[in-house]
């Protein structure tokens, strides 16, 4: 009787836990936002790479390219992502030093201080990270200096503009009560890197921009979500002959992709920076090779 008692109150005791998870389910769920699916080129309906991975309230940016922190502040007012509140944005990964990717970094770096933010932002990537950071706040000294000054109107929280770059190598390079990231080396022009976030609830794939490569297969391996970059044979066509060189090498077409997937076996694939006549021929193509569960990636979709 004593041992019933004792299973009922710990069912009790689950049942009451669920039952607080539930009433903030939503809040406790990993979820994908995506902030820019673009590419270099600047269609005003596609911000320039940018996603966000959102646990417990916590945003983790994987790249910073134009447009991130109004497509963030999009998803705080319009989808109610109150960890995209620009002031919340503090860690960020990049995959690659391309501009695409980084050119919002000084946005990220200056508009949450210029609205709040307290705390120096922590940003992971390769080598060359920490170069770009220090000419980015030498190149806004002036802005700093006026900001906080005796004079200024950031001078009672002077740290928010700060920022603790690390340069990586693969592995894990970041992990809190939240999620654990791990980087791996992916195939691009420079050094590049996909990363991994495990979190309570889902394993979350994010290619940047690469050549099919082995890597992101183990990196994925049954893997809950990837995102992944890819650019169509037909689109590919319209391009410069030099460009259809370097995409040969370090890009993905819809058809390696679909080989890649279908070895790295995700539950779902979003396509990302990718570039196609219209998302109709890139969902066609992609279709017609690929028979797991994909969509095209559109700015702001969650998932
Ligand atoms: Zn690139
Ligand atoms: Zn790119």
């Amino acid at each position: 009787m004593r041992v019933n008692c004792a299973v009922l109150l710990i069912i009790l005791l689950i049942a009451s836990i669920t039952g607080r998870q539930s009433q903030t389910g939503i809040s406790s769920k990993t979820r994908i936002v995506l902030l820019g699916t673009g590419t270099p080129g600047p269609d005003p309906d596609r911000s320039g790479p940018a996603t966000a991975i959102v646990v417990n309230d916590t945003a983790y940016l994987v790249d910073f390219g134009p447009g991130v922190v109004r497509r963030a502040s999009a998803a705080f007012r319009d989808k109610g992502i109150a960890a995209l509140e620009p002031t919340k944005l503090r860690v960020a990964f990049v995959t690659h030093l391309h501009s695409d990717h980084t050119v919002g970094y000084a946005d990220l770096i200056f508009t949450p201080w210029t609205v709040g933010r307290r705390v120096p932002l922590e940003v992971y990537g390769p080598k060359g990270l920490k170069h770009m950071t220090e000419h980015l706040l030498e190149a806004y000294s002036v802005d700093i200096e006026t900001r906080t000054n005796p004079d200024g109107n950031q001078r009672t929280f002077p740290q928010g503009h700060n920022v603790n770059a690390h340069e990586i190598t693969a592995g894990v390079v970041y992990k809190d009560t939240n999620v654990t990231v791990t980087a791996f080396a992916t195939k691009h022009a420079m050094e590049s890197y996909g990363y991994r976030f495990d979190t309570a609830d889902r394993s979350i794939v994010i290619s940047g921009d690469t050549n099919p490569i082995r890597s992101t297969i183990d990196a994925c391996n049954g893997c809950d979500v990837l995102i992944h970059e890819v650019h169509t044979p037909a689109a590919l066509a319209t391009r410069p002959e030099t460009f259809q060189q370097f995409a040969g090498k370090y890009h993905s077409t819809t058809a390696q992709l679909a080989q890649l997937a279908q070895q790295a076996k995700p539950r779902l694939l979003i396509l990302y920076h990718w570039v196609a006549l219209s998302r109709e021929e890139l969902f066609d193509d992609m279709r017609a090779r690929y028979a797991g569960l994909f969509v095209v990636g559109r700015d702001l979709d969650i998932y």
